[in-house]
């Protein structure tokens, strides 16, 4: 019997009537093959964990906030399984440890090492529905560690390579991948397919279809992920390793970005290591970091916004010294497997950007993505613009 892993996001257990629908699902694909169940936390529980850690103490220490954040996928792997059982279903729940998950030490931001199958494996012979608790695993101390926001997805597609299953289904409430945001464009279309190349770049500029670390253990292991509405039957999209034709795939609008530009009299490769060892060591990970003089610190690099409060309290400590100016701004990429051959996509957008008198701040151009930072947050239509024009 083929073994499949199905994993469930926070909306589609968000209450007892979607756990119904989910408990549905399950039974349905269990009739015929062994079953692991991936869940995240139900609805908004890991927002509000995060914000009720805050207001406690707005810098909570790492390993007690996995402790309080892990919490959530919990309370959904017991309700599911209670609800399976009730049906008659032999399910049984397990958290992240109990599954044989062991990532590093990094807290929030963990990377999964190591999966020990023994006990899944134990119960799938029992033929029981397993439910295990995404998002979370145990480190070298035992002490609980979390995979970052949206880790479940990566949960799901590295059990399912540890058991080599036939097909990792990630389920939620949007019913595949699309060329845009189809809650903002309403021309947007759902790809039927899409390449592990293209999906990791989709994913890495910030679309919030897939967890990017799930697509590369995919590709690596190369275990097909589907990705599927909870609640319709409409074919999903498969994210695989077959390459289409050239044409532009997905367009990804990041307005959920900072740009930062930080100054210093002096000048020395220590402090410029300093600086940045500080943002690493408080989990500020940045990007396009860049420093324009040979005499002064001259940075200017990006974070996500959701680090701005964490960045703002080191300018008022470590980081003091830093003469700083930041601001929101927008990037947006456009992707699709060797696009870049085809010189007609970068003249039309780049008539696009002209045609809107939008200024440029760095563009990135590879075999496969065009991405540009703007000087500011753009407005929705220029996404529009550009999906009209780019996408047949
Ligand atoms: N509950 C976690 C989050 O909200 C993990 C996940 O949903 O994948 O980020
Ligand atoms: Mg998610």
């Amino acid at each position: 019997m083929d073994t499949v892993v199905l994993k469930f996001g926070g909306s589609s257990v968000a209450d007892n009537i979607k756990l119904n629908v989910v408990a549905d699902k399950i039974i349905h694909l269990y009739e015929t093959n062994n079953v692991v169940v991936v869940v995240s936390a139900q609805g908004k529980t890991t927002d509000r964990l995060l914000g009720e850690a805050h207001s406690l103490n707005p810098v909570p220490d790492d390993r007690e906030l996995d402790v309080l954040l892990s919490t959530g996928e919990q309370i959904t792997i017991s309700k599911l399984s209670i609800l399976l059982n009730k049906l008659g279903y032999p399910a049984i729940s397990l958290t992240g440890w109990q599954a044989g998950i062991y990532t590093n030490c990094t807290n929030q931001n963990a990377i999964i090492e190591n999966i020990d199958t023994t006990r899944i494996q134990k119960e799938l012979e029992k033929r029981r529905i397993i439910i295990v608790a995404g998002f979370q695993g145990i480190n070298s101390n035992f002490d609980i560690t979390t995979l970052g926001r949206g880790g479940s997805d990566t949960t799901a597609v590295a059990i399912a390579a540890a058991l080599n299953a036939k097909n990792c289904y990630i389920f939620s409430d949007v019913d595949g991948v699309y060329t845009t945001d189809p809650n903002k464009i309403g021309s947007a279309k759902k790809l039927e397919t899409v390449s592990y190349d293209e999906m990791l770049d989709i994913a890495d500029e910030g679309a919030k279809v897939l967890h990017n670390r799930c697509v590369e253990i995919g590709q690596k292991f190369n275990i097909p992920i589907v990705t599927k509405s909870t609640f319709n039957n409409k074919p999903g999209t498969i994210v695989n390793d077959k390459i289409e034709d050239t044409k532009v795939k997905s367009i990804v609008k990041n307005d959920d970005i900072i740009y930062i530009h930080a100054k210093q009299k002096e000048y020395s490769i220590s402090l410029f290591y300093r600086i940045y060892h500080t943002l690493l060591e408080n989990k500020i990970f940045v990007s396009n970091l860049i420093n324009h003089s040979n005499y002064h610190l001259d940075l200017t690099f990006t974070i996500k916004a959701a680090l701005l409060n964490k960045f703002e309290s080191l300018l008022n400590s470590s980081l003091n010294m830093l003469d700083c100016t930041y601001h929101h701004i927008t990037k947006i990429s456009i992707i699709g497997h060797g696009i870049m051959n085809h010189e007609e996509i970068l003249e039309n957008t780049i008539k696009i950007i002209e045609l809107n008198h939008l200024e440029i701040l760095d563009i990135e151009l590879n075999e496969s993505k065009i991405s540009i930072m703007f000087k500011e947050k753009l407005p929705i239509d220029i996404l529009e613009q550009l999906h009209n024009k780019l996408i047949e």
